[in-house]
């Protein structure tokens, strides 16, 4: 995979679009089961995020997504803020300037598995790694960018009948059943933007 100026930008703006316009979306998602703050911490992340561009995007690739986790760690904040940025950092750590598809595999695993160190939880519990750990096996699987954008909307719509384990809706024990997890969600929205942007790169 190889992104110049130009797709790197169109990836931001990707990203940053699917939280800003679902921000309402997630702020009910979270006023349901934890502090009603989801929607708006991400907001505010990633509109810090698109305020470094266009510089952010003169970066190669991994440095570019570093900045992007430090920027999203300084700013979301919650839970959330500092479990995110951890995601994009340590991509950015893992990955080389042209990833192969093995390297997206390897690279996303070391996210993930920072993002379990950060937050001492797992996949199970009712949090984003609920999205970020079944999204990983389709994309180590081989499955396309349709399959990966599928099962991040079907993941995030899995966490409905779970219960909290982690997190501030851990708090509502079963009360926390039947409504979906915002991070989850946010996760999800993400997850979407990336493959949309990147079809061509995800499928070759
Ligand atoms: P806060 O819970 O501090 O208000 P946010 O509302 O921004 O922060 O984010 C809540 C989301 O963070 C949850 O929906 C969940 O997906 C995720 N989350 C919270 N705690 C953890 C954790 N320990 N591990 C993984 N994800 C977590
Ligand atoms: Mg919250």
């Amino acid at each position: 995979m190889s992104l110049d100026r130009v797709a790197r930008e169109r990836l931001v703006r990707a990203l940053a679009g699917a939280v800003i316009e679902h921000a309402d979306e997630l702020t009910s998602l979270d006023q349901a089961i934890g502090d009603g703050d989801h929607g708006l911490n991400m907001k505010r992340g990633f509109e810090a995020v698109l305020a470094t561009l266009p510089g952010l995007a003169d970066k190669s690739l991994p440095e570019m997504l570093k900045a992007i986790g430090m920027t999203l760690v300084m700013k979301v904040g919650g839970a959330s803020g500092p479990l995110v940025g951890t995601f994009f950092m340590e991509l950015g750590k893992a990955l080389p300037e042209q990833p192969s598809r093995p390297d997206l595999v390897t690279a996303t695993e070391k996210a993930i598995e920072a993002v379990k160190a950060r937050g001492r939880s797992e996949a199970g519990q009712k949090t984003l790694l609920d999205v970020l750990v079944p999204v990983h096996a389709v994309l180590a699987e081989g499955g396309d960018a349709k399959a990966i954008a599928a099962e991040a909307v079907q993941a995030a719509d899995r966490t409905t009948p779970m219960q909290a384990i982690r997190g501030r809706a851990s708090f509502l024990g079963e009360r926390s059943i039947g409504h979906m997890d915002p991070g989850s969600r946010s996760a999800s929205l993400l997850i979407g933007a990336a493959v949309e942007t990147l079809k061509f790169e995800v499928n070759t």
